[in-house]
């Protein structure tokens, strides 16, 4: 039988877009035949070390709808993406085969389940060149001006080095391909029962409710940025609770690389040329460049970011009461702001930047609990979830990681200050009397 010769293989991990791709810029600009691979891979549905599943439903169904999407876009350009429901390296192996690949082009990752991975697949593949490329970034590893070894522990001192000297790229672009290059795909994307999920609804009191995929991303910067224009107001709303606008709820599709944070950088700076700029437009930017930093600091401490002591080898006295856990997952806290926003993400997927930060402080620092354990918690339930932002977070609020002040929230004082009349707090308590 004849073999199909495609030489060229995207392997799509948390790159999941057609603009502003790196990677596939690279590939299709080199190779003139491409295809891509995405594998929902098992062991992202397992249940952890402490006992969550890894994905739950509410990112499995946004990844769902982001791969549907992916699809969808790369068929614009002739490129087909073929979809499993398996390990990759016990796929991977067998479409190079299958096709004769010879270049296997993917995102640079380096935190250690993504590199166990990758390792398994290289085990069983021979003659096939390897190309990894840096695609996550808003200030590329390439163009920085200092070692990652030296990236500064303070947050001021990183961004101070890189906003006044260094510039962001800019977008790259793909060549579409010949449409002879296609071929046959009878691969198809699992559904969220196939996940092991059953269906449901997004919940009505949701602040995201948004779907999965680059055009959605899209749409929602359009919206945000330039019909509703609420870019302009960011730093005044940005600490807000209830509703879809008090953010730019890009993290979702930033975690999965839906949307690159180039391209928001690129909109932000078009948005401020057309109309103005001010301290919001310039706090977006400022917030994208704490999300580097915490790739940078992982990056640079690999492994330790996952260790209880941290990044500060800080040797705390940590607990792990599985009812003083359970009590804070299902909001039943003495705080009942915790408790409510530990309730919207048990209800939704998601909790806004001053919830998360409030009900981190509880878990490590009031009830001092073991954090990777909040961390692990934080990692099964968020639509955004991201390795680095989520272990650099937790890491910072517990006091192990890169927060110089090592502060301790007041769930109390804050409530009073972000939720004076109540709003929030009555959103979702009233859900827990039922
Ligand atoms: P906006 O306020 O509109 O900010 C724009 C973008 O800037 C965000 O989408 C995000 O990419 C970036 N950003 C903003 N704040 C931070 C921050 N503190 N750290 C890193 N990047 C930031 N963010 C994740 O994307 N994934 C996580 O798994 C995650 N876990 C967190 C865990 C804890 C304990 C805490 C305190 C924060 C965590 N964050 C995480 C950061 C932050 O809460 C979210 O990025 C933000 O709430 C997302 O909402 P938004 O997109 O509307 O943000």
């Amino acid at each position: 039988m004849q073999k199909d010769k495609i030489e060229n293989l995207v392997w799509f991990r948390n790159d999941l877009r057609t603009i502003d791709n790196t990677v596939l810029s690279e590939a299709t600009n080199k190779g003139s035949k491409v295809f891509g691979v995405y594998c929902f891979d098992p062991k992202q549905f397992e249940i952890d070390a402490f006992g969550f599943k890894k994905t739950e439903k509410y990112r499995a169904k946004f990844l769902i709808e982001t791969v549907e999407n992916l699809k969808a876009q790369l068929s614009n350009h002739n490129i087909d993406l073929l979809v499993y429901h398996e390990h990759p390296e016990e796929i991977i192996p067998s479409i190079c085969e299958t096709y004769d690949v010879s270049n296997i082009y993917l995102q640079k990752e380096w935190t250690q389940e993504e590199i166990d991975v990758e390792n398994a697949v290289k085990e069983k593949i021979n003659n096939v060149s390897w190309h990894h490329i840096y695609n996550q970034f808003l200030y590329h590893p390439e163009d920085i001006n200092f070692e990652i070894h030296q990236t500064p522990q303070v947050f001021t001192v990183f961004r101070k080095k890189l906003e006044k000297y260094i510039t962001i790229r800019h977008e790259s672009t793909i060549k579409k391909q010949s449409e002879t290059n296609r071929i046959e795909n009878e691969t198809r994307i699992p559904t969220l029962t196939d996940l092991g999920f059953e269906d449901f609804e997004t919940h009505t009191n949701s602040a995201f409710p948004f779907k999965g995929g680059e055009t959605e991303a899209l749409q929602r910067l359009e919206d945000y940025f330039f019909i509703t224009k609420k870019l302009g107001f960011y730093k005044k709303t940005r600490n807000g609770l209830v509703g879809k606008d008090y953010s730019s709820k890009f993290s979702p599709w930033l975690a999965n690389g839906s949307i690159s944070a180039r391209k928001i950088y690129w909109n932000v700076k078009h948005f401020e040329k057309e109309h103005y700029n001010n301290e919001s437009t310039y706090w977006l930017i400022f917030e994208l460049i704490w999300r580097d930093y915490f790739r940078y600091i992982s990056l640079k401490h690999g492994n330790s970011i996952f260790k209880l002591d941290g990044i500060l080898n800080k040797n705390y006295e940590w607990k792990t009461d599985q009812k003083l856990i359970d009590n804070w997952i299902n909001g039943n806290t003495k705080s009942d702001f915790v408790n409510a926003n530990m309730i919207e993400l048990k209800e939704t997927g998601w909790m806004s930047n001053r919830g998360r930060q409030n009900v981190a402080s509880y878990f490590a620092k009031e009830l001092q609990l073991d954090w990777r354990i909040g961390a692990a918690y934080f990692e099964s339930l968020l639509l955004d979830y991201d390795v680095h932002s989520n272990y650099g977070n937790w890491m910072y609020v517990a006091g192990v990681g890169n927060d110089p002040r090592d502060r301790k929230f007041n769930a109390q004082l804050q409530a009073e200050r972000y939720d004076s009349k109540g709003n929030y707090r009555n959103l979702w308590l009233q859900l827990s009397l039922f």
